[in-house]
């Protein structure tokens, strides 16, 4: 193996130590906790997220007097580099029971579930404005283009007759305008 690195990587967290330092931050309080930072489901390798490098730590001490964040550091082991964490042999004050994180988690996960599943229901339009909306949402790009092909020969046949020039030739002079009514007359038989 190289041995190039200039910084040394974190170290695998160990899952239990019986070292006896204690941080001297104030204990975390899993009360305190979101259930789901907490996982207790196998409580001889309970872990937390550690309040200060939000990495999963293992709990020592499960089955002794005083239950500990076990030392570590604050990235990923022999990826980051090592830099130890303050939360290291913080104690863990269990307020709470197995039964009531259980409870809590499920609690939560019930919740966050019945949140998504909320569906929003549209607000109800007027016959003629719903008509309206679905009438659009039908309308596609494609029936867009029929209805110009359809109205395609009508501009054809418009377009010819505005260009048609009229028979005959043009008039030399602009014919006067008539002053006389034009009276219905009897052709004389
Ligand atoms: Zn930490």
């Amino acid at each position: 193996m190289a041995v190039s690195a200039a910084m040394p990587t974190a170290k695998e967290r160990p899952r239990r130590t019986r070292t006896k330092r204690v941080s001297a931050l104030p204990a975390l309080k899993l009360s305190k906790l979101l259930p789901s930072r907490i996982d207790l489901r196998d409580p001889l390798q309970a872990v937390l997220v550690c309040e200060d490098c939000g990495t999963w730590v293992p709990i020592t001490g499960i089955n002794s007097r005083v239950q500990k964040l076990v030392p570590h550091h604050t990235g990923k082991a022999g990826v980051a580099a090592a830099i130890h964490c303050r939360s290291s042999n913080r104690r863990v004050e269990f307020d709470m029971t197995l039964p009531e994180w259980r409870q809590a988690l499920d609690d939560a996960i019930t919740e966050a579930s019945s949140r998504t599943a909320t569906t929003v229901l549209p607000k109800a339009f007027s016959a003629e404005t719903d008509r309206t909306l679905r009438a659009r949402a039908e309308r596609t790009a494609a029936g867009r283009v029929a209805d110009w092909q359809a109205a395609l020969p009508r501009v054809v046949d418009a377009d010819k007759a505005r260009r048609a020039v009229p028979a005959g030739d043009t008039p030399a002079e602009a014919r006067s305008v008539p002053t006389d009514h034009l009276t219905v007359q009897r052709l004389a038989s």
